[in-house]
C-alpha cells in the first residue's frame, strides 16, 4: 500500500489520517515538535516547517504529499515537489496563501468579491478609507485565521488601532458587506478533473469563528448554489487543482460574493463525515491518490455540525447520550479561549 505524507497535525490532518486509514493507506505527518495541535496517532517528524533537511526525509518516505495547514511557506514547499508529487499543487497553495492573490485571481474568473485595497503603510490605510469608505475590515494578506490577523473599522477614527492591531503587516482594506447568510462551497477535483461538490451549508461565526454549519441551508443560499458552485469549478479547473478545495461566501443581494478561499478541507465541511455518503475527508483521499470521487449525496432530512470551541468542550459527556449526535474530539491536550476542541454533528433522517 501506499504511504500519504500530511502536512500539519490539527485536526483537519487528524480527520484526514482517519478516512485515509478506512481505505487501506498509510500515514505520516510532518508537523513541528514544538506544538502539534493533535495526537496523530504518534507519527511525527520532529521539525519546523520550513525545515528542508527534514522535509526531504519526509519526501522519501511517502508516495503523495498533501497539507492540511496552509500557512507554510513557499521555498520548503517548492523544494518538496523536486522530490514527491504535492497534491493539490504549490501554485493553488500559493494562491490561496494571499488574500491579494486570491481576491484577483477568482475575480478574474468571474468571481464578485467586496470592494478592495492593499494597504502597505498607515498612509495607504487612509486612503483605502477615502476610496472604501467605513465600515471596513483590514485583513492582514497572509497567516489570517478563524478572525485573527483581522480588525474592524466603524468609523475613519479607527484607523490608528485598527493598524496597531495588524502589527502594520501587509494587509487588504475591505469593505464591509451587508449580507444575512454564509455559506461555503466544498468542491472535490481528481486527478482526471472531474469534480463533486457538496451542497452549501450556512454557516454560523461567533467572534470571526466558524460555531455552526447547517444543511439544507435556506432558499436565500440554496438559489446562489449553482452560480458559487460554477466559480468553485472555474477555480479548481484554472489551478488543475487536485483534492478538496473551499471557497467562502457571504449571500448578497446580487448573488455569491466571495471572501476566501481555502486549499484544503474545511471546518464547514465537517459535516459530511456522517451527514454525506462520502466525507471530504474521503474524497480528498481519492483525489490525491488518483481514484474515483465519491457521492456527496446528503443523508439525512437535516444535518447541523456544532464547533466545541474551548470550555464547549466540557459538554462532550452530555453531547454523546443524544440519540443523533456524533461526537468528535481532537484529542488537544489543552482548552484554551477560542480553540477548537471537537465538533458534533447531528442527522436527522
Ligand atoms: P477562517 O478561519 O475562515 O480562515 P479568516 O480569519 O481567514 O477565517 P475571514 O473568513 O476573512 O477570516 O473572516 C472571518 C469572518 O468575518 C467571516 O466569515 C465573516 O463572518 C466576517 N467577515 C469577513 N470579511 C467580511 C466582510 N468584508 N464583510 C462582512 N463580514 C466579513
Ligand atoms: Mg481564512
Ligand atoms: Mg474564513
Amino acid at each position: 500500500g501506499s504511504t500519504i505524507g500530511i502536512i500539519g497535525a490539527g485536526q483537519l490532518g487528524r480527520m484526514l489520517g482517519v478516512a485515509a486509514a478506512q481505505l487501506g493507506y498509510r500515514i505520516h505527518v510532518f508537523a513541528p515538535a514544538s506544538g502539534p495541535a493533535c495526537d496523530v496517532n504518534n507519527a511525527f517528524t520532529a521539525a519546523a516547517y520550513d525545515d528542508e533537511a527534514a522535509l526531504a526525509e519526509f519526501a522519501k518516505s511517502v508516495d503523495v504529499v498533501t497539507y492540511e495547514f496552509e500557512n507554510i511557506d513557499a521555498a520548503p514547499i517548492a523544494r518538496l515537489v523536486e522530490l514527491v508529487p504535492v497534491r493539490p499543487s504549490a501554485k493553488a497553495l500559493a494562491i490561496a496563501q494571499n488574500r491579494i492573490e486570491e481576491k484577483t485571481f477568482v475575480e478574474n474568473l468571474g468571481g464578485r468579491a467586496a470592494p478592495w485595497r492593499a494597504v502597505n503603510s498607515r498612509e495607504e490605510l487612509d486612503a483605502a478609507i477615502a476610496e472604501i469608505g467605513c465600515p471596513a475590515i483590514l485583513k492582514t494578506v497572509r497567516f489570517g485565521y478563524d478572525g485573527k490577523g483581522q480588525a474592524r473599522l466603524a468609523s475613519t477614527g479607527d484607523a490608528d488601532a485598527a493598524w496597531d492591531a495588524i502589527g502594520g503587516n501587509p494587509a487588504i482594506l475591505e469593505g464591509f458587506v451587508t449580507f444575512d447568510h454564509e455559506f461555503s462551497i466544498v468542491l472535490a477535483r481528481g486527478q482526471d478533473g472531474a469534480h463533486v461538490s457538496y451542497p452549501p451549508p450556512l454557516n454560523g461565526h461567533e467572534d470571526g469563528i466558524l460555531a455552526r454549519s447547517t444543511v439544507p441551508a435556506p432558499a436565500e443560499v440554496a438559489s446562489q448554489w449553482t452560480e458559487a458552485a460554477a466559480l468553485a469549478g472555474r477555480v479548481a479547473d484554472a489551478l488543475d487543482y487536485v483534492g478538496v478545495l473551499t471557497l467562502e461566501f457571504f449571500a448578497g443581494k446580487d448573488g455569491p460574493i466571495f471572501n476566501e478561499m481555502a486549499p484544503r478541507v474545511h471546518n464547514s465541511g465537517h459535516w459530511t463525515i456522517e451527514g454525506a455518503v462520502t466525507s471530504q475527508f474521503e474524497n480528498h483521499i481519492r483525489a490525491i491518490c488518483g481514484l474515483p470521487l465519491g457521492s456527496t449525496a446528503v443523508t439525512g432530512t437535516r444535518v447541523e455540525m456544532e464547533n466545541l470551541i474551548g470550555e464547549q468542550a466540557r459538554r462532550w459527556s452530555d453531547i454523546i447520550a443524544e440519540p443523533e449526535a456524533h461526537l468528535h474530539l481532537y484529542g488537544k491536550a489543552e482548552i484554551r479561549p477560542g480553540r477548537k476542541m471537537g465538533h458534533v454533528t447531528r442527522v436527522w433522517r
